[in-house]
């Protein structure tokens, strides 16, 4: 669906992610969980950006459901894969976290290593504040707490984040994630608290039900 004239959302298995157009190419924001991959092929032909190359994968944090297709798209489209670097244990097959989080971790990093097999090749860090390489447009903000490296990307011109799993929204109704998916669930909910001292006109998560078209 595209949700502004540069911005195609990806719907996989539970979780959106996003194509971002800068120019004559793509980046992706995250990779989607299961059936991502066809998804992509179906988001990008509806839109006729099927022909465009993809640059970049940038990762806003290293859970299963947003790294899962990673792989796949490096090698499709011979895209860098780009991450904040207290993300990289998480990517590099590290168990992370306390409590329920870190038995998902490990949960997670078993069927990573059995199917998707880490580490992944990533080719350089997000720098929090500069503007993003491949689409400058927008800039990579950090959003620590649902996990240590977790990022979203900021446009100030309309004031767009793609905040990912910083927040949620279902059915008309925002909220944080659940504790038990937070890495450190009080800075979560400091980082919220800062977002929304941004004043943001737009918030894209990457777990929502519909999201209005743009006009
Ligand atoms: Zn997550």
């Amino acid at each position: 669906m595209l949700i502004a004239p540069d911005i195609l959302q990806v719907r996989s298995f539970g979780v959106n992610f996003y194509v971002i157009r800068s120019g004559e190419h793509l980046c992706l924001f995250d990779t989607g969980f299961l059936r991502g991959s066809d998804a992509l092929d179906r988001a990008l032909r509806s839109v006729a950006w099927q022909n465009l190359p993809v640059r970049a994968i940038i990762l806003s944090h290293g859970h299963i459901d947003h790294v899962w297709n990673a792989g796949i798209f490096y090698q499709r489209y011979g895209a860098e894969i780009f991450a904040d670097k207290r993300e990289a244990g998480r990517l590099d097959g590290e168990v992370c976290g306390r409590s329920i989080a870190r038995h998902l971790s490990r949960a997670e990093q078993a069927l990573l290593r059995k199917w998707r097999k880490l580490p992944l090749p990533i080719a350089g860090e997000l720098r929090p504040g500069e503007p993003l390489k491949q689409a400058p447009a927008f800039r990579v903000i950090p959003l620590p707490g649902h996990t240590a490296g977790h990022i979203g990307l900021w446009r100030e011109e309309d004031r767009l984040l793609l905040c990912a799993d910083a927040f949620a929204s279902f059915f008309m109704a925002s909220h944080y994630p659940p504790a038990c998916f937070n890495e450190d669930h009080d800075e979560a909910l400091r980082v919220g608290s800062r977002i929304l001292g941004l004043h943001p006109e737009g918030l894209l998560p990457n777990r929502s039900s519909d999201a209005p078209r743009a006009s």
